[in-house]
């Protein structure tokens, strides 16, 4: 069993990062700069934006934290959105989600300009996704083709059973590994909520991804040997054993199946610091168009 450790390949990647930075700047570009949305104060997202803004300083980005009380009004957030849009000093925007009920997620990513839209989540971008045009790849997908791809993980021909159907990791994850490419060239099942028999079609997979958001879920019983196993879940649930009283879950039982497996991500450890690690890769990406223009 090989571990799929996101921990270093995404400190390699933000190394890589660096030097692509200075380079940037010795040609006469600017430092990327990436702007964030934080609307409210949730714990979770406040711990997410933090980290995505220390990134940012680890790798000489520069990153703009824009805050919003959770009572904002969508035509707020619209004419933030707008002026960020027009700021040509700024080449990334995040909206960090969930946002607050009354504000509707779908209109706020559609106003973020496409070529800014690092997360990858405007429909413009997803639709040059599924047509594998050159585009901005949603951060936790893209994080896991390059774990794939950096540990040679072959994916040509195999079954690739993904489990969850999001538009942020399922969904665009069957299409990513359905692709002309490599990592792709699979053949894909992707299973959800209403999918019958779910053991009998994992149980068949090569390469099984799993994004349902229910702690410890596959379990040995529902995987063949030698799998390759991408476990995408997080959930935190209480600790006795850890200083801060929480730890952190896969959706896959890691010390039940790990013995049955080829590859597999911990959690935490795996699919998580390749997320942010991507997002920057993105806003580079976007900055280096910039300077070709
Ligand atoms: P989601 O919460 O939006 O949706 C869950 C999906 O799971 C749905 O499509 C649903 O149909 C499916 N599902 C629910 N119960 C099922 C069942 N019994 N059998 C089969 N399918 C079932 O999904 P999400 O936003 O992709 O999040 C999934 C998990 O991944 C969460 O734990 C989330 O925290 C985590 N996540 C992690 C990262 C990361 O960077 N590591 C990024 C995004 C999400």
């Amino acid at each position: 069993m090989i571990t799929l450790d996101g921990k270093n390949t995404s400190k390699d990647i933000k190394e890589e990062l660096e030097v692509e930075v200075s380079q940037l700047l010795a040609n006469g570009g600017k430092r990327p700069h990436l702007a964030a949305i934080l609307v409210g104060n949730d714990g979770a997202s406040e711990t997410y934006i933090g980290a995505k803004v220390k990134a940012c300083d680890k790798v000489g980005f520069e990153s703009t934290l824009i805050r919003f009380e959770s009572d904002v009004t969508v035509e707020e957030l619209l004419a933030e959105i707008e002026r960020v849009n027009e700021n040509t000093d700024i080449d990334g925007l995040i909206v960090q989600l969930p946002l607050p009920k009354h504000i509707d997620e779908m209109k706020v990513t559609e106003a973020i300009n496409p070529i800014k839209d690092v997360d990858g989540f405007h429909p413009t971008n997803i639709g040059r996704m599924a047509l594998n045009l050159p585009t901005y790849l949603p951060a936790t997908p893209a994080g896991i083709l390059e774990l794939l791809e950096r540990h040679e993980v072959e994916t040509s021909g195999k079954h690739c059973v993904v489990i969850g159907r999001s538009h942020i990791v399922g969904s665009p994850m069957s299409i990513l590994m359905a692709r002309n490419n490599y990592p792709g060239n699979c053949t894909v099942t992707l299973t959800h909520s209403r999918t019958i028999n779910l053991k009998e079609i994992t149980k068949t997979a090569d390469i099984l991804i799993v994004a349902l958001g229910k702690a410890e879920f596959v379990t040995s019983d529902m995987i063949k040997d030698g799998v390759c196993i991408i476990d995408v879940g997080i959930t935190r649930v209480k600790s006795d054993k850890t200083k801060s009283g929480w730890k952190l879950l896969g959706d896959v039982a890691f010390e039940k199946v790990k013995d049955k497996c080829s590859f597999i991500t911990p959690v935490p450890g795996g699919v998580g610091p390749m997320t942010i690690a991507m997002l920057l890769k993105n806003t580079l990406i976007s900055a280096k168009s910039k300077l070709g223009s």
